[in-house]
């Protein structure tokens, strides 16, 4: 890997992001013998989080630690530079991509890939921001081994409250729903929570008291107060957290991901969107497959139109 010094670096891929998916692209298409620029600003989904886990050889590394042994395997291909910039501006013209940085730096791509994630606006309880990635989290198959069967809370609601319920009881059975104002339950869904022994309360959330970020009570708008261990929310809030591809016109589905074909090829020639901006929530895993199909897919792209 090579730090780029270049007014304008001429390169066959373009990748906005340095995450699993962005990075998994890039080892693909180095491998490919492609020339590719990954820019990323350095600030991932899961920078929050002490541990990662679930994903097969690396299961409980710390985030950081796994994209750090991700560069420095790319470091072997010279064919692959890595910045540490933001993507500000892309323009799409006579079949190439031109990106700006914020540092400054300009590239030129045949293809461009944005592998930029989504960024979260959490309730704005008090408290909450001590907990989340410590004791709360988003995502059950990324925690719930390391919470199982301890008293936990289920915190917030919205439409997809049950599903929700249903999916943290297979981790805990001692498990209290917060749905922060009335639950969108109806009466029969009621009564299975009774008979699963599972306590609801509608209550706003007042507060989420903590020591060292370990979650100890959950304080409501009455003033009761409830006993826990930790949690998992019903929705983080999460948003793109890169507008450039709607800039280009690429649309968004009412979940606010980007609508996007197979192998993450968008509706403009040579732009491809991949892993949580194109899925909400794929895990490392998931990112990282994700980032090895889209590798392949450029990379034939490629070679058919070079041919
Ligand atoms: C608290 C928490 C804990 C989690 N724990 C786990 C877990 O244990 N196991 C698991 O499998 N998954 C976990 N996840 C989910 C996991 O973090 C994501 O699914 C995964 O990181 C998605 O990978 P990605 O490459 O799509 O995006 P990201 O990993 O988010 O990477 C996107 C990168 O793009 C960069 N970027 C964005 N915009 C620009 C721009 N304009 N220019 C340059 N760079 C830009 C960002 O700074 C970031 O570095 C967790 C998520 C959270 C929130």
């Amino acid at each position: 890997m090579k730090h780029a010094s270049e007014e304008m670096a001429i390169v066959d891929a373009a990748i906005i992001g340095g995450g699993p998916a962005g990075l998994s692209a890039a080892l693909v298409l180095g491998r490919a013998l492609r020339r590719v620029v990954v820019v990323d600003e350095g600030n991932p989904r899961n920078g929050i989080a002490k541990r990662s886990h679930g994903f097969l050889s690396r299961d409980g590394i710390e985030p950081e630690a796994l994209r750090l042994h991700a560069r420095e395997e790319l470091r072997r291909y010279e064919n692959v530079e890595l910045w540490q910039d933001t993507v500000v501006a892309i323009q799409a013209a006579e079949g190439r991509f031109e990106l700006r940085t914020s540092g400054g730096r300009a590239v030129s791509s045949r293809v461009a890939v944005f592998a930029t994630g989504m960024k979260e606006r959490l309730p704005d309880w008090p408290g909450l921001a001590d907990v989340y990635g410590c004791s709360v989290f988003p995502c059950p198959y990324c925690d719930g081994w390391e919470m199982r069967n301890e008293p936990l809370a289920l915190l917030g609601g919205g439409e997809s409250l049950l599903s929700h319920i249903q999916l943290i009881h297979n981790w805990t059975k001692d498990l209290v729903v917060c749905s922060d104002g009335p639950a969108a339950l109806k009466a029969e869904e009621r009564e299975q929570l009774a008979v699963h022994g599972i306590a609801l309360i509608e209550q706003p959330i007042a507060a989420l008291e903590a020591i060292d970020g370990q979650l100890t009570q959950i304080v409501f708008a009455d003033g009761r107060r409830v006993a826990r261990r930790g949690g998992f929310m019903v929705d983080t809030g999460a948003y793109q957290a890169s507008d450039l591809p709607r800039q280009l016109g690429i649309t968004m589905d009412k979940s606010g991901l980007y609508r996007t074909k197979g192998h993450g090829q968008t509706r403009i020639k040579g732009l491809y969107i991949i892993g949580d901006a194109k899925h909400g929530f794929t895990g490392i895993a998931g990112a990282a497959g994700e980032g090895y199909e889209a590798g392949v897919a450029i990379n034939r792209a490629l070679v058919n139109a070079d041919w």
